[in-house]
């Protein structure tokens, strides 16, 4: 392809909007251009690297026995009332309504329509087991679409669903599939780590996230995930669901005998233990919290702090935040008492469920709110002058140099992208829409189900987040939209003009991807454009072409050597 003839218009500036090195690189360098808030153009040269993602991803889920489809992008509502997910999904489900006014959406994600798919297709146990998976454009209304690709309200996903019959068979299909992502992030030129993850409140399923580390100190970091990871014997997961044994810290507290006390002002765990010269261990924090609309009292140790999913799963909830001022309040009125946060404690408070995390079990002569404000009651004990709740759980988020469960070290935390998951449904999805085959015994059972997704556009954009430098992407060569750039310094030169050419045609012959940047440009702008749009490999004829030598430069680690232009195309073609 002639530069001349592409379709790309680079830019001076980053983009203002932009927060993420790869949104900036991707936008400045011409590869994507915003049509709306989280909706992009994927411009030719983009949407060249997202075919070579999809191709790898094709290749490795079909040699892993998967069989290609492709669902709907809109889907009808009844579908989603079947499985009870049209009343859960919330807002990040567009709904629409066609023409008669039924109601419809955008598919976010495909589970009710292959389990449809399933239930007309498959009869017997013949059939099974069976991987269907497509790549389509997705549409999530997220309510922060940022970060470019990284998360969009429409992207590109490829989602598998696996169908067995029994528990063993799904561990082999999660198996396989667990294994093809590994090649394919290989393949794509992206180290990844398989984490554990949440897999909500469904008891005894299991889920993996694939995530590529991006551990820059920087302000911006694309990575919304933490990962704690354990350096000795590989355990590892996302924060959402790692667990970990704590490091011994004090819990018993010096008071001798239970009684309220003034603490004013002491809104915070950090202001309580400094005005009472306490360690913050020895405090028993109160928060609440508003699971699925009702109320819920979560108990953890002052040094600690809550995972949010973890809580919401003891309750089975979709949705989980922290009350408002408001919502104390009207809890406070109805348990007979004024106390704002900061003074919460659990005795006493009515319409309101309560659990408390595993760090608070051992307290003795802690610290506690008691609803009354700027004061807390000091030198409590369970049983005596508080109840321990009987909901125990472990809600807490884990902290760096926690240690491992598996093996005791310190662990460690770092930034991830999630590029894909692997899920193990179950029935979760076949038994509520009676999507079921024939056992060998005739016996009806609802399929056993799994599901896989890899973000092919996320993939795309965290590539540039861990592959670039200062002047610009630096593609893996496997998904780069070209391989080779042959720049001419000046096009008003001849010879140079005469062996560009040359060297692009012998390359384009032997079926190189490669550009020629036939501009009439300065040298400088073309060099930044090619550093800027991050093709691997570029081979520059300038004056040296009298000597019959060119300058062949790796964008990775920007390597450069002056060879001869046949020895150019020879590196070219045996790399
Ligand atoms: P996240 O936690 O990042 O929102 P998710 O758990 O909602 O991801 P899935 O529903 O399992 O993700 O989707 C499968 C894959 O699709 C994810 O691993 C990710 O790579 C990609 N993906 C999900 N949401 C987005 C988005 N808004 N923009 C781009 N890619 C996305
Ligand atoms: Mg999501």
């Amino acid at each position: 392809m002639r530069m001349s003839k592409l379709f790309v218009q680079t830019l001076r500036e980053f983009p203002s909007d932009a927060e993420v090195i790869s949104h900036k690189l991707l936008v400045r360098a011409g590869y994507i251009r915003k049509l709306a808030n989280g909706i992009y153009n994927y411009l030719p040269l983009m949407w060249r690297v997202l075919k070579k993602i999809e191709s790898i991803v094709r290749e490795e889920m079909d040699n892993a026995g998967a069989q290609e489809l492709l669902m709907p992008f809109v889907q009808p509502a009844e579908l989603w009332q079947e499985s009870g997910r049209w009343d859960v999904y919330g807002k990040e489900l567009m709904r629409l309504k066609d023409r008669h006014s039924r109601e419809m959406c955008l598919g976010p994600t495909h589970e009710e329509v292959i389990t449809s798919i399933a239930r007309e297709g498959i009869r017997s146990y013949k059939q099974l087991p069976i991987n269907l998976y497509q790549i389509q454009s997705k549409f999530r209304d997220e309510i922060r679409p940022r970060f470019g690709l990284l998360r969009g309200r429409e992207f590109i996903m490829k989602d598998a669903y696996s169908f067995d019959i029994d528990e063993e068979g799904l561990d082999k299909s999660y198996q396989i599939m667990a294994d093809a992502y590994k090649r394919i992030f290989e393949r794509c030129g992206l180290e990844t780590k398989m984490v554990q993850s949440d897999s909500g409140a469904i008891g005894g399923s299991v889920s993996h996230e694939f995530m590529v580390l991006v551990n820059e100190e920087s302000e911006n970091n694309a990575g919304e995930n933490d990962v704690f990871y354990c350096t000795k014997c590989g355990y590892s997961a996302n924060s959402n669901h790692a667990v970990s044994v704590l490091n011994p810290v004090i819990t018993e507290g010096k008071y001798t005998k239970s009684e309220i006390i003034d603490t004013p002002n002491t809104h915070s765990i950090d202001e309580l233990a400094n005005f009472l010269n306490i360690p913050e261990s020895i405090i028993c924090k109160c928060l609440i919290y508003v699971v699925d609309g009702k109320y819920v009292a979560a108990l953890i140790r002052g040094d600690r702090t809550v995972e949010e999913t973890k809580l919401m799963n003891v309750f089975a909830g979709n949705d989980i935040r922290i009350a408002r001022n408001d919502e104390i309040e009207e809890i406070m009125q109805l348990s007979g008492y004024s106390a704002i946060a900061g003074f919460i404690g659990p005795k006493g408070l009515k319409n309101v469920e309560i659990v408390a995390d595993e760090t608070v079990k051992d307290l003795k002569n802690f610290v506690i709110g008691c609803n009354v404000n700027d004061k807390h009651l000091v030198g409590a004990n369970w049983g005596v002058d508080v109840e321990l709740p009987s909901k125990i759980a472990d809600i807490r988020l884990v902290e760096e140099n926690d240690k491992c469960i598996d093996c005791g070290s310190p662990l460690k935390v770092t930034k991830g992208i999630e590029v894909g998951n692997i899920f193990k449904l179950g029935t979760k999805y076949s038994k509520k829409m009676n999507a079921t085959f024939t056992d060998k015994n005739g016996q009806e059972k609802p399929f056993i189900m799994g599901c896989y997704g890899i973000g092919i556009s996320r993939t795309a954009a965290a590539a540039v987040e861990r592959h670039h430098d200062e002047y610009g992407i630096i593609w893996p060569i496997a998904i780069a939209p070209y391989k080779v750039i042959v720049v001419p310094v000046s096009d008003q030169d001849e010879t140079q003009m005469k062996v560009a050419e040359y060297i692009y045609n012998k390359l384009l012959d032997s079926k190189v991807e490669v550009l020629l940047d036939d501009r009439s440009e300065r040298a400088g702008v073309k060099l930044k454009d090619a550093d800027l749009i991050g093709i691997p490999y570029r081979i520059t004829v300038g004056k040296t072409i009298k000597d019959n030598l060119v300058e062949f430069k790796t964008r990775a680690g920007n390597i450069t050597e002056t060879i001869s232009p046949d020895d150019a195309i020879a590196k070219i073609l045996s790399i």
